[in-house]
């Protein structure tokens, strides 16, 4: 079950609930019973790299003989 942060803006504090995915949007009462609380956005781990692929360089010169030109 992810688990989503919230922050209180009643007492300042951050604590957090976890909850299933379907009420992800749904309000979280702070432990101290304040329900001013807004969520953070969960620290997602980032790690996506996009590796370009490095151009192949270096064509063979089997057409220029005609071993394949038919
Ligand atoms: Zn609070």
């Amino acid at each position: 079950m992810p688990r989503y942060d919230f922050r209180c803006r009643e007492c300042g504090s951050t604590f957090e609930v976890s909850r299933p995915m379907t009420a992800a949007s749904d309000p979280a009462l702070c432990p101290d019973g304040h329900d001013d609380t807004v969520k953070l956005l969960s620290t997602v781990a980032v790690g996506g790299r996009s590796a370009a692929p490095a151009g192949g360089g270096g064509g063979g010169g089997c057409c220029g003989g005609g071993c394949c030109g038919g």
